[in-house]
């Protein structure tokens, strides 16, 4: 009889992390049914012997569970090529670096996606783990947040529309309506050139780009990769004068994480070293 009982509790456990595992259900759910499977076998394994394709389910869902847990990454993915939705799924250089990265440290990957200014904020209260959104180091970031290496190049470039003679780069923005997405190193630089009251924001660098398609702004000013996507989309756009800076993207942690800087410092060098990240790069910015 107890043992009969026991043999049906092994089995619902199973059956549970086999179903959830199967649909994809909450992790917690999964983790709950795995633990109780896993409690169970080791009662199990001391008093009577297993039926070994039982045996085989549970070390499975037990190898899943110590796998080293979850890391989440905040991102704003509407910056194509670095992070895009491609139906349901979060694709782009940064998703497979960061995974590569997830898999060196044997823990899964989970990417929270948010507005571009809600992610330094996110990283700071612990909401995420580490923020990697095509983001420039900067000094005043870096008053909030601590940065890895950096693992990328860019530099920011103007758009405007195809038939503009009139802004033909930095110098001569001054009294137009320069577009950004909000908080980002195009929007600080434009409100640098061009005073705020110049200065348009939005919510990503798509609706800026729509609403200079409209006219609504003479100019959008964002990084060198996206504004290629762009200009490869909209052949009513062209980029104006030459790229204006170098920027420099790597990943932010909270302030004093060295724990958790340390091995994404370690796994971006062996990533570099073997060439993974030049891979991934070139998969999305093919070479002119
Ligand atoms: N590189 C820019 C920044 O860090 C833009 C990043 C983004 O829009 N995802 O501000």
């Amino acid at each position: 009889m107890k043992m009969m009982k026991k043999a049906a509790a092994v089995l619902t456990a199973m059956t549970m992390a086999a179903v959830l595992g199967a649909c994809g259900s909450s992790e917690e759910a999964e983790t709950t049914a795995a633990t109780n499977a896993e409690t169970v076998t080791e009662a199990e394994t001391q008093e009577e012997a297993a039926d070994t394709e039982e045996e085989t389910t549970a070390e499975a869902a037990e190898a899943e569970e110590s796998a080293g847990g979850v890391i989440v990454m905040g991102t704003n993915a509407e910056f194509e090529p670095w992070e895009f939705h491609d139906g349901d799924d979060i694709v782009g250089i940064d998703p497979e670096i960061a995974q590569a990265i997830a898999d060196k440290m044997g823990m899964e990957l989970q990417i929270e996606d948010m507005a571009f200014d809600a992610i330094i904020p996110s990283v700071v209260s612990g909401k995420c783990d580490f923020a990697m959104a095509g983001m420039t180091v900067t000094d005043e970031r870096k008053v909030s947040v601590d940065f890895t290496d950096t693992y990328a190049e860019s530099s920011l470039v103007l758009l405007v529309q195809a038939d503009n003679t009139e802004i033909t780069g930095s110098d001569s923005l001054a009294d137009h309506k320069v577009g950004a997405q909000t908080g980002t190193t195009g929007d600080l630089t434009a409100t640098e050139l061009v005073g705020d009251e110049n200065v348009e924001r939005y919510n990503s660098f798509f609706e800026a780009v729509q609403s200079l398609k409209q006219g609504k702004i003479d100019a959008v000013l964002l990084d060198s990769a996206p504004a290629k996507v762009f200009l490869a989309q909209n052949e009513d756009l062209k980029q104006a004068g030459e790229p204006m800076n170098k920027e420099e993207y790597a990943i932010a942690v909270q302030k004093g994480n060295t724990e958790l800087l340390d091995q994404l410092n370690q796994a971006i060098d062996e990533l570099q070293e073997d060439g993974t990240i030049d891979e991934i790069m070139n998969k999305y910015i093919p070479a002119e």
